[in-house]
């Protein structure tokens, strides 16, 4: 098979070279899972006991159709009948768990999907349509083999895989954590979609919005993702596999090449101090935050907590989960977000149409004021564990004043009720707001007077700022952090929070970009909040320069009119005044 390049958004860096695995829900894809020798009858047994199972199954369908309905309606099953008795369909199965030592699921997926892919080229009609007889039969014997919950369990891989898929759901990416999953490669998503975000917390290369990757590709198939240039090769050729080898053996030397700087403060050379932060995805994220060199957490997104599951967390799960972050990161600060629920991020337990929650939809702040129950549990969480810690709170998508004092005004009454019960918490807590909207943003003056910290959430004031959907791979190019918009909006962020003395933030995927790290710098951002795998890079570059170089740039940037012209001047300056900070083969050709 030739070599095919596919080109996409950069979304993780790095370089994974292994398997493909396609992941598709309406698909029955298991991952790989080898047997040992002695467990082969055992697996043929319980195939055997599967499809034994599932024509029970059948039949009892069969006879309650021709009771209830008709005999006729109950002869669409016939077809399902012959599927389960088709030798030659059994005896591959068989042939392929002794000869290639794989679970029988695994096994009857890839033989099942064989059958389909066959049955869906057919010239004749009628067969054609036998495809979903082959899909409906097919789920019902795995079900039978596995708890259907678990068809993407990835516990028991054995193998590397790369994940190809359409799209991933933060409920998919949750369940990757430390499971052998090296690289994403998804059809569709922006720079800053989940996928992207996810990916640099598992600390592996992905890339998105590659429009068709599920077509071009196979499972099983041979792959190299290019995290840097956003590119994905299947079947490479010995040529282009001895390349990359040896790409990923200088990317993994020079690995380490920031550690000595990790315990040092983040200071320009002229003495300027900024705070650099972490954001935490997830609590297994914990080790590699406290071994990055990390001050702390800047924004602990707390919607995974919810995901994966049927019912809401409850109250004292919620609240063992910020103590234990809490107690982990003191004495530096955890700055927990309340909810965001909606845009991309979704939750299982609360089973509203995805469609009421779009990014201009009712999502974040907007639903937890509309479900006060909801938000309640969460902010009696979030203050008892407060005396843990170090805990910060701040609300994400507040549009203005309005919202930030309803939102604050159910805080009191939870107070209140938590004073009553004599339950302490931290009186003083810090409670900021999220600026990711650009009336919040245009207002900044007004809510840093009430406020008592901001976080820039550029991920999404990139969006609303530019209206490009930060999830849509057709709109990436257009999606600029450095247009001369963003970058004035940020500017007039953080200078209205100075004026009135209160601290802002930047947790949005730019703060570990070292270009725009520099231009935030410049622009006198007090706390940079990313990627704990960005941290060392971020932190070099800040003790590489001065705050008088960073600012001098920073002015004269924002005289410039385009992000281009922005990004294109700002490289060079990086590469000026702290040229080690890149490395050639992190750099994009
Ligand atoms: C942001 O919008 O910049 C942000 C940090 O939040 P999220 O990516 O979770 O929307
Ligand atoms: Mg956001």
């Amino acid at each position: 098979m030739s070599e095919i390049v596919l080109k996409g958004v950069p979304a993780a860096p790095g370089i994974a070279c292994g398997s493909a695995f396609i992941l598709d829900k309406q698909d029955f894809i298991v991952p790989p899972r080898a047997i040992l020798d002695e467990e082969v009858q055992s697996e043929i047994a319980r195939f055997e006991e599967a499809l034994n199972k599932t024509r029970e199954e059948i039949r009892t369908i069969q006879k309650k159709i021709t009771r209830e309905i008709s005999p006729q309606h109950a002869q669409i099953f016939d077809a399902h009948l012959l599927i389960l008795q088709d030798q030659l369909l059994i005896d591959d199965v068989l042939k392929r768990i002794k000869k290639e030592k794989l679970s029988a699921e695994c096994v009857l997926s890839q033989v099942l999907k064989k059958y389909a892919k066959v049955f869906a080229s057919l010239e004749d009609e009628y067969l054609r349509e036998r495809t979903a007889d082959v899909n409906d039969i097919g789920r019902r014997i795995l079900k039978n083999l596995m708890d259907e919950s678990r068809l993407h369990d990835f516990e028991n891989l054995t193998e590397e895989l790369i994940i190809v898929a359409h799209d991933l759901a933060p409920s998919d990416t949750v369940s990757m954590y430390n499971k052998n999953i090296i690289a994403f490669a998804t059809d569709i998503g922006g720079p800053t979609s989940h996928t992207a975000i996810m990916a640099k917390s598992l600390g592996v290369p992905a890339v998105v919005g590659l429009k068709d990757a599920t077509l071009h590709i196979s499972n099983q198939d041979y792959l190299i993702v290019d995290g840097r240039m956003g590119l994905v090769i299947a079947h490479p050729t010995e040529a282009t596999r001895a390349i990359y080898k040896s790409e990923q053996g200088r990317i993994e030397a020079l690995k380490d090449r920031f550690a000595d700087i990790r315990d040092l403060p983040a200071e320009t050379t002229d003495g300027h101090k900024v705070t650099i932060r972490a954001n935490l995805e997830l609590p297994e994220e914990i080790p590699s935050i406290k071994k990055s060199g990390a001050s702390g957490i800047g924004l602990y997104r707390t919607e995974y907590f919810y995901m994966n599951r049927m019912d809401l967390p409850s109250e004292e799960e919620q609240y063992e989960a910020y103590r234990d972050v809490a107690r982990a990161i003191r004495p530096h600060t955890v700055t927990i977000r309340s909810l965001d629920l909606g845009g991309d991020k979704f939750i299982s337990s609360i089973q509203i149409p995805r469609d009421m929650y779009p990014f201009l939809g009712c999502r974040a702040i907007r639903f937890c004021l509309e479900r006060p129950d909801i938000f309640k549990t969460q902010l009696r969480a979030i203050l008892r564990a407060s005396v843990a810690g170090n805990l910060k709170l701040m609300y994400p998508m507040i549009s203005g004043i309005g919202e930030f004092r309803r939102a604050n005004g159910i805080l009191n009454e939870v107070k209140e009720s938590l004073r009553d019960e004599k339950i302490p918490f931290d009186e003083k807590m810090p409670v900021g707001v999220m600026i990711e909207v650009p009336s919040a943003a245009l207002t900044a003056d007004i809510l840093a007077k009430e406020a008592d910290f901001f976080s820039i959430g550029t991920n999404d004031l990139i969006q609303y700022t530019l209206a490009v959907d930060r999830g849509n791979e057709k709109t990436a190019h257009l999606y600029e952090p450095s247009h001369p918009a963003v970058l004035r909006l940020i500017k007039s962020i953080i200078d209205a929070g100075h004026k009135e003395k209160i601290p802002v933030g930047l947790c949005g995927e730019m703060s570990g970009e070292p270009v725009l790290a520099l231009i935030l710098l410049g622009f006198h951002l007090d706390e940079f909040s990313m990627s704990s795998s960005s941290i060392l890079q971020i932190k070099k570059l800040v003790r590489s320069v001065g705050q008088k170089d960073a600012r001098n740039l920073a002015n004269q940037i924002l005289s410039l009119s385009m992000g281009e012209e922005v990004q294109e001047f700002a490289t060079a300056k990086l590469k000026e005044l702290a040229p080690h900070v890149f490395s050639p083969s992190e750099e994009k050709r």
